[in-house]
């Protein structure tokens, strides 16, 4: 368990994350790590079906330390502006969770958490929606890092996602001529 009580029930305060980021109405319960998001049980049913090896979790699980800073790094609002690019935050979770963009938000929020940036080409939106075989191969997992003061990362780790994160974001709907 995390110290100071900082676990993944804090971060339903901010208002995206109680809502399920899938189906937009069902009442966040459980977590996306890899994607940073979180899920209505239901979706979240729907996400163990996938037999991807993403990491799933319950709200109130243990978290470590990275995962739990993945997930401030992430967040829903995030992930929605980046499906918005692609246009994809209304399709199956059966079909997006499995494009190139999927895998490529993956590595961007892992790049973003662990070396503060990510340099990799965006996706053009043809591409963004093909399946990605990568979606079901094993994953190498990282190894734990030391532990750290958790609040003082997590406060830095904020300050980093609302410079890169959205930035990021922004240049793709930029380079891609997607107006909000
Ligand atoms: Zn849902």
């Amino acid at each position: 368990m995390t110290e100071e009580g900082l676990d993944l029930r804090g971060l339903l305060e901010f208002q995206d994350n109680r809502r399920c980021i899938d189906c937009g109405t069902g009442k966040s319960e459980y977590v996306l790590i890899d994607f940073g998001g979180f899920v209505c049980k239901t979706c979240f049913l729907l996400h163990s079906d996938l037999g991807l090896k993403n990491k799933l979790q319950h709200i109130t699980d243990p978290i470590t330390d990275q995962d739990l800073k993945q997930m401030v790094f992430g967040g829903n609002s995030a992930l929605y502006e980046y499906w918005e690019v692609y246009d994809l935050n209304y399709k199956a979770i059966s079909f997006k969770y499995l494009t190139l963009s999927a895998v490529y938000y993956k590595e961007m929020l892992a790049s973003l958490r662990v070396n503060g940036n990510y340099y990799r080409d965006f996706l053009s939106l043809e591409k963004a929606k093909q399946l990605s075989q990568q979606s079901f191969d094993d994953r190498t997992p990282e190894p734990e890092p030391r532990p750290q003061k958790l609040k003082e990362k997590i406060e830095e780790a904020w300050e980093k996602l609302s410079l890169t994160l959205s930035d990021i974001i922004k240049t793709i709907k930029t380079k891609l001529k997607i107006h909000p």
